[in-house]
Protein backbone atom coordinates (compact mmCIF):
# COMPACT_ATOMS: atom_id res chain seq x y z
CA UNK A 1 0.00 0.00 0.00
CA UNK A 2 1.56 3.50 -0.98
CA UNK A 3 1.13 5.93 1.44
CA UNK A 4 -0.77 9.03 1.60
CA UNK A 5 -0.19 12.21 2.55
CA UNK A 6 -2.27 15.80 2.90
CA UNK A 7 -1.25 18.73 1.51
CA UNK A 8 -2.49 21.72 1.34
CA UNK A 9 -6.28 21.04 0.66
CA UNK A 10 -5.38 17.46 -0.97
CA UNK A 11 -4.77 13.93 -0.69
CA UNK A 12 -1.70 12.93 -2.63
CA UNK A 13 0.69 9.77 -2.79
CA UNK A 14 3.40 10.46 0.12
CA UNK A 15 6.21 10.01 -2.89
CA UNK A 16 4.85 12.54 -4.75
CA UNK A 17 3.86 14.99 -1.93
CA UNK A 18 5.64 18.48 -2.34
CA UNK A 19 5.19 21.64 -1.50
CA UNK A 20 7.51 24.60 -2.86
CA UNK A 21 10.54 26.15 -2.65
CA UNK A 22 9.16 29.00 -1.53
CA UNK A 23 7.82 27.86 1.17
CA UNK A 24 9.01 30.13 4.86
CA UNK A 25 9.03 26.25 6.51
CA UNK A 26 11.80 25.41 3.71
CA UNK A 27 13.62 28.26 3.57
CA UNK A 28 13.39 29.97 7.17
CA UNK A 29 12.64 27.16 9.50
CA UNK A 30 9.23 29.56 9.77
CA UNK A 31 6.65 27.11 10.95
CA UNK A 32 4.92 24.94 13.88
CA UNK A 33 4.66 21.25 14.19
CA UNK A 34 2.73 19.08 16.58
CA UNK A 35 3.46 14.73 16.84
CA UNK A 36 0.43 12.56 18.10
CA UNK A 37 0.49 8.95 19.18
CA UNK A 38 -2.04 6.68 17.15
CA UNK A 39 -2.14 3.47 20.24
CA UNK A 40 -5.22 1.05 19.17
CA UNK A 41 -6.80 3.15 16.57
CA UNK A 42 -7.02 6.12 18.55
CA UNK A 43 -5.21 9.19 18.64
CA UNK A 44 -3.77 10.31 22.12
CA UNK A 45 -4.46 13.60 23.57
CA UNK A 46 -5.72 15.25 20.32
CA UNK A 47 -7.35 18.48 22.09
CA UNK A 48 -3.96 19.05 24.22
CA UNK A 49 -1.77 18.55 20.94
CA UNK A 50 -4.24 21.23 19.08
CA UNK A 51 -4.22 23.50 21.92
CA UNK A 52 -0.06 23.76 22.01
CA UNK A 53 -0.73 23.91 17.96
CA UNK A 54 -2.79 26.79 18.45
CA UNK A 55 -0.44 28.37 21.18
CA UNK A 56 2.97 27.86 18.80
CA UNK A 57 0.76 29.16 16.05
CA UNK A 58 -0.31 32.44 18.04
CA UNK A 59 3.04 32.94 19.62
CA UNK A 60 4.62 33.17 15.93
CA UNK A 61 1.61 35.16 14.84
CA UNK A 62 0.29 32.74 12.23
CA UNK A 63 -2.99 31.71 11.45
CA UNK A 64 -4.90 28.57 11.69
CA UNK A 65 -4.39 26.94 8.06
CA UNK A 66 -8.35 26.11 8.59
CA UNK A 67 -10.61 25.45 11.35
CA UNK A 68 -9.39 23.41 14.33
CA UNK A 69 -11.83 20.77 13.55
CA UNK A 70 -11.53 20.62 10.03
CA UNK A 71 -7.48 20.00 11.44
CA UNK A 72 -9.14 17.55 13.37
CA UNK A 73 -10.84 15.69 10.44
CA UNK A 74 -7.99 15.76 8.61
CA UNK A 75 -5.53 13.91 11.12
CA UNK A 76 -7.99 11.47 11.64
CA UNK A 77 -8.01 10.92 7.50
CA UNK A 78 -4.61 10.78 6.95
CA UNK A 79 -4.42 7.82 9.68
CA UNK A 80 -7.47 5.84 8.45
CA UNK A 81 -5.36 6.40 4.58
CA UNK A 82 -2.38 4.89 5.83
CA UNK A 83 -4.16 1.61 7.77
CA UNK A 84 -1.78 3.04 10.58
CA UNK A 85 -3.56 1.30 13.66
CA UNK A 86 -0.21 1.95 16.17
CA UNK A 87 2.41 4.93 15.47
CA UNK A 88 2.61 8.49 14.85
CA UNK A 89 0.66 11.54 12.80
CA UNK A 90 2.61 14.45 12.18
CA UNK A 91 1.13 18.18 11.42
CA UNK A 92 3.42 20.55 10.28
CA UNK A 93 1.62 24.21 9.39
CA UNK A 94 4.56 26.92 7.75
CA UNK A 95 3.76 30.21 7.74
CA UNK A 96 3.31 29.83 3.69
CA UNK A 97 5.17 30.62 0.16
CA UNK A 98 5.98 33.51 -0.67
CA UNK A 99 9.19 35.80 -2.02
CA UNK A 100 12.16 35.19 0.00
CA UNK A 101 12.22 37.77 2.16
CA UNK A 102 12.69 38.03 5.83
CA UNK A 103 9.44 39.99 6.65
CA UNK A 104 6.50 38.53 7.29
CA UNK A 105 4.54 37.79 3.49
CA UNK A 106 1.62 40.40 3.03
CA UNK A 107 -1.71 38.73 4.52
CA UNK A 108 -3.55 37.12 1.65
CA UNK A 109 -0.21 34.43 2.07
CA UNK A 110 -1.66 31.19 3.50
CA UNK A 111 -0.22 29.00 5.77
CA UNK A 112 0.62 25.98 4.27
CA UNK A 113 -0.39 22.43 6.19
CA UNK A 114 1.26 18.92 5.81
CA UNK A 115 -0.22 16.03 7.28
CA UNK A 116 1.96 12.71 7.26
CA UNK A 117 1.02 9.53 9.47
CA UNK A 118 3.02 6.24 9.66
CA UNK A 119 3.34 2.53 12.00
CA UNK A 120 5.31 1.39 14.32
CA UNK A 121 5.80 -1.74 16.19
CA UNK A 122 4.41 -1.62 19.76
CA UNK A 123 6.77 -4.59 20.25
CA UNK A 124 9.69 -2.86 19.24
CA UNK A 125 8.92 0.46 21.83
CA UNK A 126 8.13 -2.65 24.58
CA UNK A 127 11.50 -4.89 23.97
CA UNK A 128 13.37 -1.20 24.49
CA UNK A 129 11.68 -0.30 27.21
CA UNK A 130 12.29 -3.37 28.86
CA UNK A 131 16.19 -2.67 28.67
CA UNK A 132 16.55 1.14 28.68
CA UNK A 133 18.27 3.57 26.90
CA UNK A 134 21.37 5.82 27.28
CA UNK A 135 21.48 9.29 27.23
CA UNK A 136 24.11 11.74 27.05
CA UNK A 137 24.64 15.47 28.58
CA UNK A 138 25.12 18.52 25.80
CA UNK A 139 25.75 21.79 26.43
CA UNK A 140 22.35 23.86 26.11
CA UNK A 141 22.53 25.58 23.40
CA UNK A 142 18.85 26.46 21.99
CA UNK A 143 17.49 29.72 21.93
CA UNK A 144 15.21 30.70 25.25
CA UNK A 145 11.58 29.98 22.96
CA UNK A 146 12.03 26.54 23.31
CA UNK A 147 8.24 26.05 24.79
CA UNK A 148 7.13 26.89 20.87
CA UNK A 149 7.05 23.60 19.17
CA UNK A 150 8.77 25.18 16.10
CA UNK A 151 10.07 23.35 13.31
CA UNK A 152 13.42 24.66 13.66
CA UNK A 153 15.19 21.67 14.82
CA UNK A 154 19.01 22.19 14.10
CA UNK A 155 20.34 22.03 17.56
CA UNK A 156 17.88 19.22 18.63
CA UNK A 157 19.54 17.06 15.67
CA UNK A 158 23.18 17.81 16.54
CA UNK A 159 22.51 16.83 20.19
CA UNK A 160 20.54 13.92 19.22
CA UNK A 161 23.50 13.01 16.76
CA UNK A 162 25.72 13.29 19.19
CA UNK A 163 24.58 11.17 21.35
CA UNK A 164 23.93 8.44 18.49
CA UNK A 165 27.62 8.52 17.75
CA UNK A 166 28.47 7.22 21.38
CA UNK A 167 25.92 4.84 21.72
CA UNK A 168 23.14 6.44 22.68
CA UNK A 169 19.45 7.05 22.05
CA UNK A 170 18.99 10.42 23.84
CA UNK A 171 20.92 13.66 24.65
CA UNK A 172 19.99 15.16 27.66
CA UNK A 173 20.79 19.44 27.34
CA UNK A 174 22.65 20.85 30.56
CA UNK A 175 21.90 24.39 31.24
CA UNK A 176 24.56 26.94 32.21
CA UNK A 177 24.04 26.53 35.92
CA UNK A 178 24.48 22.28 35.51
CA UNK A 179 20.39 21.51 35.37
CA UNK A 180 19.16 19.20 32.96
CA UNK A 181 16.46 21.21 31.10
CA UNK A 182 15.65 18.39 28.49
CA UNK A 183 15.96 15.85 25.94
CA UNK A 184 16.70 16.76 22.18
CA UNK A 185 12.77 15.34 21.47
CA UNK A 186 12.20 14.28 25.13
CA UNK A 187 11.25 15.71 28.65
CA UNK A 188 13.71 14.44 31.24
CA UNK A 189 12.68 12.73 34.82
CA UNK A 190 14.50 11.27 37.60
CA UNK A 191 13.47 9.23 41.06
CA UNK A 192 15.55 10.27 43.61
CA UNK A 193 17.22 7.99 46.22
CA UNK A 194 13.90 9.15 48.20
CA UNK A 195 11.72 7.84 46.08
CA UNK A 196 10.23 11.67 44.77
CA UNK A 197 9.83 12.17 41.29
CA UNK A 198 11.09 15.38 39.76
CA UNK A 199 10.91 16.63 36.57
CA UNK A 200 11.68 20.42 35.48
CA UNK A 201 9.05 23.19 35.78
CA UNK A 202 7.54 23.99 31.94
CA UNK A 203 8.44 27.63 31.94
CA UNK A 204 10.04 28.66 28.65
CA UNK A 205 13.57 26.80 29.10
CA UNK A 206 11.65 23.61 28.29
CA UNK A 207 8.93 22.26 25.92
CA UNK A 208 6.06 21.78 27.44
CA UNK A 209 5.23 17.77 26.74
CA UNK A 210 1.69 16.89 26.06
CA UNK A 211 3.07 13.23 27.16
CA UNK A 212 4.64 14.76 30.47
CA UNK A 213 1.27 16.53 31.21
CA UNK A 214 -0.48 13.37 30.74
CA UNK A 215 2.51 11.66 33.24
CA UNK A 216 1.41 14.69 35.42
CA UNK A 217 -2.14 13.62 35.53
CA UNK A 218 -1.42 10.29 36.64
CA UNK A 219 0.95 11.01 39.33
CA UNK A 220 -1.57 12.95 40.54
CA UNK A 221 -4.23 10.00 40.62
CA UNK A 222 -1.71 7.42 41.91
CA UNK A 223 -0.63 9.58 44.48
CA UNK A 224 3.01 9.43 43.97
CA UNK A 225 5.44 11.67 45.47
CA UNK A 226 6.29 14.33 43.39
CA UNK A 227 8.81 17.72 43.16
CA UNK A 228 8.53 19.80 39.99
CA UNK A 229 11.64 21.65 40.13
CA UNK A 230 15.01 21.60 38.28
CA UNK A 231 17.20 19.19 38.73
CA UNK A 232 21.29 19.06 37.85
CA UNK A 233 23.53 16.52 35.81
CA UNK A 234 24.86 15.24 39.05
CA UNK A 235 21.59 14.67 40.88
CA UNK A 236 20.73 12.76 38.26
CA UNK A 237 23.30 10.63 37.93
CA UNK A 238 22.87 9.80 41.75
CA UNK A 239 19.04 9.32 40.97
CA UNK A 240 17.49 5.78 41.48
CA UNK A 241 15.79 6.29 38.26
CA UNK A 242 15.46 8.03 35.19
CA UNK A 243 13.65 8.36 32.36
CA UNK A 244 12.26 10.70 29.25
CA UNK A 245 9.14 11.35 28.42
CA UNK A 246 7.17 11.92 24.45
CA UNK A 247 4.52 11.32 21.89
CA UNK A 248 6.74 8.86 20.23
CA UNK A 249 7.77 6.90 23.31
CA UNK A 250 5.46 7.37 26.15
CA UNK A 251 8.05 7.15 29.25
CA UNK A 252 11.13 5.42 28.19
CA UNK A 253 13.38 4.32 31.00
CA UNK A 254 17.19 5.63 31.06
CA UNK A 255 20.09 3.40 32.33
CA UNK A 256 22.94 5.15 31.49
CA UNK A 257 23.60 9.06 31.44
CA UNK A 258 27.11 9.54 30.31
CA UNK A 259 29.16 6.95 31.40
CA UNK A 260 27.29 6.50 34.73
CA UNK A 261 24.95 3.78 35.36
CA UNK A 262 21.86 4.61 36.42
CA UNK A 263 20.53 2.64 39.78
CA UNK A 264 21.14 -0.66 39.07
CA UNK A 265 21.56 -0.33 35.69
CA UNK A 266 17.60 -2.10 34.84
CA UNK A 267 14.46 0.00 34.16
CA UNK A 268 13.36 1.75 37.31
CA UNK A 269 9.59 0.19 38.66
CA UNK A 270 8.01 3.83 38.44
CA UNK A 271 9.07 4.30 34.91
CA UNK A 272 7.99 1.31 33.97
CA UNK A 273 4.81 1.52 35.92
CA UNK A 274 3.82 5.03 34.54
CA UNK A 275 4.37 3.54 30.93
CA UNK A 276 1.68 0.66 31.55
CA UNK A 277 -0.42 3.05 33.42
CA UNK A 278 -0.08 6.14 30.53
CA UNK A 279 -3.15 5.32 28.37
CA UNK A 280 -5.70 5.20 31.25
CA UNK A 281 -5.11 8.81 32.17
CA UNK A 282 -5.26 10.07 28.09
CA UNK A 283 -7.89 11.01 26.24
CA UNK A 284 -8.37 8.70 23.25
CA UNK A 285 -10.18 9.81 19.99
CA UNK A 286 -10.99 6.54 17.74
CA UNK A 287 -9.74 7.63 14.16
N1 LIG B 1 10.90 18.18 24.34
C1 LIG B 1 11.23 18.30 23.05
C2 LIG B 1 12.38 19.18 22.67
C3 LIG B 1 10.51 17.63 22.05
O1 LIG B 1 10.84 17.77 20.76
C4 LIG B 1 9.44 16.79 22.44
C5 LIG B 1 8.67 16.05 21.44
O2 LIG B 1 8.89 16.14 20.27
C6 LIG B 1 9.15 16.66 23.79
C7 LIG B 1 9.88 17.38 24.73
C8 LIG B 1 8.02 15.78 24.27
O3 LIG B 1 6.78 16.36 23.94
P1 LIG B 1 5.48 15.47 23.72
O4 LIG B 1 5.28 14.71 24.98
O5 LIG B 1 4.42 16.47 23.47
O6 LIG B 1 5.76 14.58 22.56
Amino acid sequence: MSRIAYVNGQYVRHADAAVHIEDRGYQFADGVYEVCEVWNNQIVDMPRHLDRLGRSLSELSIDWPMSRAAVEFVLRQVVRRNKVHNGIVYIQVTRGVSRRDHFFPPETVAPSIVVTARSSSPAAGQALAETGISVFSYPENRWPRVDIKSIALLPNCLAKQSAKEKGGKEAWYVDADGNVTEGGSTNAWIVTKEGVLVTRPAENGILRGITRAGILDLVAREGLAFEERAFSLEEAYDAREAFVTAATNIAMPVVRIDERVIGNGHPGSVATRLRELFHTATDLKVV
